[in-house]
């Protein structure tokens, strides 16, 4: 089906036909560059005949660029307003688009792909961290995702990609990092989008990596909860409400007044063994 984009009509255009103004409280910022869009539709690599989650295609941009490369598109939408030009969509790569209405947190994504799948889109702002934490929290590791390729404020990137001993390093980088390669693919200048944003836009691009042996990850989620909820304070002071945790840094030979964002990932990841 390559090469049918150029049958399309401008998304400019798409717009104006349905009506669709951008949404604030659906936080739409449409992408309309088709160069932008393919350079995106790039970053998980070879698409041809994977299945694909988009969230949020919206009038259909980044869904036209990945189902130029190839993909079996499968896309949660919460607006009505955009299911008449993503039908029109679906009838020139016929076979290709599936569409579903409705609100992608409330919907069970593994169930609805039922096949290993990359997650592809341009999440509306409200809701990109939450549906981030739960993909990086599923039960099953490796989970079915095989990437997640997913346009966060430039900001919320950098905390996902955060190094150790950075303002940005907290709970996301750790969530994002323990069993995860997470990288900064592209910044996207917030003048790309319709209507900009405040702030720059940032491409994030994770692949599952191994699940370290031994940690339970509602533990370390909790060690880590506690560890950067008082940030500023020594691990002694703000692990003291979790048992056995200060001696737990005691066996692991971590000093007891560093601080939660001195501590890697793989430290993280020892505390958590040591407590079960
Ligand atoms: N993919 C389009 C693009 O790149 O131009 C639109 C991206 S826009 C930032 C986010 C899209 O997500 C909007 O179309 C919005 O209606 C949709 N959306 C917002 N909340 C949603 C939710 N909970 N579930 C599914 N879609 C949602």
């Amino acid at each position: 089906m390559l090469g049918t984009m150029a049958d399309l009509p401008p998304l400019r255009e798409v717009i104006a036909k349905h009506g669709l103004s951008a949404s604030k409280a659906l936080g739409q910022n449409f992408l309309f560059d088709a160069q932008l869009l393919g350079r995106i539709a790039a970053i998980p690599g070879d698409l041809q005949g994977k299945a694909v989650l988009e969230i949020g295609p919206g009038p259909g941009g980044l869904t036209r660029a990945l189902l130029a490369a190839g993909a079996r598109v499968k896309a949660i939408e919460m607006d009505r307003r955009c299911l008449p030009a993503l039908a029109e969509l679906s009838e020139t790569y016929p076979g290709q688009l599936n569409v579903v209405e409705g609100d992608a947190l409330a919907i069970d994504h593994d169930d609805l792909m039922g096949e290993p799948y990359a997650v592809v889109a341009n999440l509306p702002y409200n809701v990109g961290t939450a549906l981030f934490t739960r993909w990086l929290s599923a039960s099953k590791w490796p989970p079915l995702w095989s990437s997640l390729t997913l346009m966060f404020q430039l900001e919320v990137a950098q905390r996902i990609v955060a190094p150790p001993g950075s303002g940005a390093y907290g709970r996301l980088a750790v969530l994002a990092q323990w069993r995860s390669t997470a990288k900064l693919a592209m910044k996207v200048h917030r003048s790309a989008f319709t209507p900009p944003p405040k702030v720059m836009s940032a491409i994030v691009h994770v692949t599952p990596a191994g699940m370290p042996e031994g940690v339970n990850p509602r533990t370390l989620e909790r060690v880590t909860e506690a560890a950067f909820g008082q940030r500023r304070k020594m691990l002694r002071q703000s692990l003291k409400g979790m048992p056995g945790a200060v001696e737990a840094l005691a066996e692991l030979g971590i000093d007891e007044t560093r601080r939660a964002e001195t501590l890697s990932v793989d430290d993280f990841i020892a505390l958590a063994r040591v407590l079960g």
